[in-house]
């Protein structure tokens, strides 16, 4: 079993996404993630520990994530929603 390196980023080094993986396997989350409802952080991390898996957005990353959180799509759209109000501090 592989291990995922879970590191938390200043904020302006990443003021337009939640958080990425590295092709080794490395996340990192946007620290103004934590303001975001639980559900939404939830999406997130299963998001990028996916990219684990899957290194894009192919189908089998898609499948990959309907398992792990069939109502995905919903979550994001409401984290897109707030995304500007969390990123930007208002
Ligand atoms: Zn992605």
């Amino acid at each position: 079993m592989s291990t995922a390196y879970i590191h938390v980023e200043k904020a302006s080094d990443m003021q337009t996404q939640w958080g990425s993986c590295s092709p080794k396997g490395q996340l990192t989350l946007n620290p103004h993630l934590v303001k975001a409802p639980r559900d939404c952080i939830d999406y997130v991390l299963l998001h990028e520990l996916c990219h684990v898996a899957e290194h894009n957005h192919s189908e089998g990353f898609y499948r990959l994530m309907r398992q792990v959180m069939p109502q995905w799509e919903k979550v994001k759209e409401r984290l897109d929603g707030m995304a500007y109000f969390y990123l930007n501090d208002v």
